[in-house]
């Protein structure tokens, strides 16, 4: 696993256990899609954004994020989730402790 050298906790946190979506007013979308209906969700903790296109059955049609700068790793070096909880056991000091961080589910 690749270490960086700027550790950001908020990333982290949503690299391990999901972004904590909020819904955005519909205006926030800023475009019309020719079919469907325009989602637009936003991290409450990193800020990326996941814009999604549902079309009339309510399948999903399109779906994009948008990351925060600093957030994206390139493919090889990407942590397992596993890798992950390692480092923030580590950071948290939790080790051999019985404690547990936070549980999440991605959402807040
Ligand atoms: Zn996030």
């Amino acid at each position: 696993m690749a270490v960086r050298t700027k550790w950001n906790e908020d990333h982290h946190l949503c690299r391990m256990i999901g972004h904590a979506w909020l819904p955005q007013p519909q205006s926030k979308f800023g475009w019309t899609p020719p079919w469907g209906i325009g989602i637009i969700l936003e991290c409450d903790r990193c800020g990326a954004e996941r814009h999604d296109v549902i079309d009339q059955a309510g399948e999903l049609s399109v779906r994009n994020y948008v990351y925060p700068d600093g957030y994206e790793w390139s493919g090889e070096d990407r942590p397992t989730r596993a890798d992950l909880r390692v480092v923030w056991s580590k950071k948290k000091r939790l080790k051999n402790r019985g404690e547990r961080p936070d549980a999440g589910d991605g959402t807040k």
